[in-house]
């Protein structure tokens, strides 16, 4: 077996990756089936994953986390999508634990801090971010949900769209223009919204091609009221907020594709051998053996590159450029090597009840949220050329 050991990794992680695999095997495999056909997850799983101390790995314990780093959210993130659940490490835990959290821990005032986070690490309050709309999605800067001062609050008006845990969520972080005299990313504020606010509607819960249980949703926002307290961040600062926490968002993306393929290399290898096609098991033709080789050799250098992405991060040193190659790099090694390990698999590999094939339609989208591959070129070849 080809096993998600970092060079970093102290006992400690390996505890926390054995408590992991054993919630996996316990509290989702059983499950997830009826979970895909469902479309949801179901609300006491985030209590669970919270009781077992697992949503906020990365928080001070004085906000109810566990106090550790960053290597510890990687550990989590990287095992739920080795085990063939994306759809934790990308969307639900990926938003709430790998973000959401930060932006309150790093932008939040003491208050906010201490009425979210606690709830957050025990999975009571679930959390959302609504960036996207129906018109805007990697033109971030081109939102349309207004927040209009009213007093000492303000009034949202807007809707949003792709929202992951939209059907789960208790608080959304809003992303809305409060000044519309000014062009672009000055303009925009963070405003954290309850879910149980007058004027909120959640929308459809999306059909998509893949992550099925994932609650990706439609949100609505009808003249709703909050106070000036809601501010996450600064009056027209939002923007900085979202810049400023980006290498995080992009880095637990590329450690999520990172772990699909880990996985998806190990049931491949596993399944070669076991396989017999004229007489011989697959892994002794030289095409599955180069295939599986090259496959190998693409995942260990990535994750020497993610790695070195953790340790940068760790230390308050990864720039958004080195984020977005990570992510880049790793969304689009996910999808050919998925692939690839699915054509092995023969037409097992589209069967829906072999992991690969799961593997293979969860992958699809990795390319596509948290910024798409060509925002990525974007961002990178403006570090190096300028605009
Ligand atoms: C399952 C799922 C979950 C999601 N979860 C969330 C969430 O929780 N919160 C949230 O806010 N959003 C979420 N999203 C939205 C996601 O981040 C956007 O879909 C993504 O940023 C792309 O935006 P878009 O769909 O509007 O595509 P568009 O911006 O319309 O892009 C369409 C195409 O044009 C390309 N393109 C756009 N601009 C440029 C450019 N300047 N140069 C070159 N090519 C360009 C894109 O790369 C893409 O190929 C989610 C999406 C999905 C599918």
């Amino acid at each position: 077996m080809y096993l998600a050991e970092r060079s970093w990794m102290t006992e400690e992680h390996e505890v926390l990756r054995d408590t992991v695999e054993k919630f996996i095997v316990a509290q989702i495999t059983p499950y997830y089936e009826e979970w895909e056909a469902a479309g949801i997850v179901p609300r006491e799983v985030w209590e669970k994953l919270g009781s077992c101390g697992l949503l906020s790995p990365d928080i001070p314990e004085r906000y109810g986390g566990a106090g550790g780093s960053f290597t510890h959210l990687a550990v989590i993130l990287n095992e739920f999508a080795r085990h063939g659940y994306a759809v934790f490490a990308g969307s639900m835990l990926g938003v709430h634990s790998g973000i959401a959290n930060h932006y309150i821990l790093n932008h939040g005032s003491k208050e906010q801090k201490q009425r979210y986070l606690p709830s957050m690490a025990s999975g009571e309050t679930v959390t959302a971010i609504a960036m996207t709309e129906p018109a805007a999605g990697s033109d971030l800067q081109g939102v349309q949900t207004v927040a209009e001062r009213e007093g000492n609050g303000y009034i949202i008006n807007g809707a949003k769209t792709f929202i992951s845990n939209g059907q789960n969520c208790d608080t959304v972080i809003v992303v809305a223009k409060t000044d519309r005299s000014v062009a672009g990313s000055r303009g925009i504020s963070l405003l954290m919204v309850d879910a149980n606010s007058d004027g909120f509607t959640r929308g459809r819960n999306l059909e998509k091609i893949g992550l099925h249980c994932a609650d990706t949703s439609e949100l609505f926002f009808d003249n709703v009221r909050v106070e000036g307290d809601a501010l996450l961040g600064t009056e027209h600062g939002g923007f900085s907020v979202l810049m400023n926490e980006l290498p995080r968002e992009r880095l637990t993306l590329a450690i999520g594709s990172l772990g699909a393929i880990e996985g998806a290399l190990n049931w491949t290898v596993e399944y070669i051998r076991e396989r017999q096609a004229f007489g011989q098991a697959l892994s002794s033709f030289q095409n599955t053996r180069f295939k599986v080789a090259e496959m190998m050799t693409e995942a260990r250098a990535l994750r020497s590159f993610i790695d070195d992405c953790i340790a940068s991060l760790s230390v308050g040193a990864l720039d958004s450029a080195t984020a977005s190659m990570a992510k880049l790099k790793s969304t689009e090694a996910q999808g050919e090597i998925v692939d690839s390990c699915l054509q092995l698999f023969g037409g097992y590999g589209y069967m829906r009840e072999f992991p690969i094939s799961r593997a293979f339609v969860d992958a699809r989208v990795q390319r596509i949220y948290g910024g798409t591959s060509e925002i990525m070129k974007e961002i990178i070849a403006r570090d190096l050329l300028g605009r």
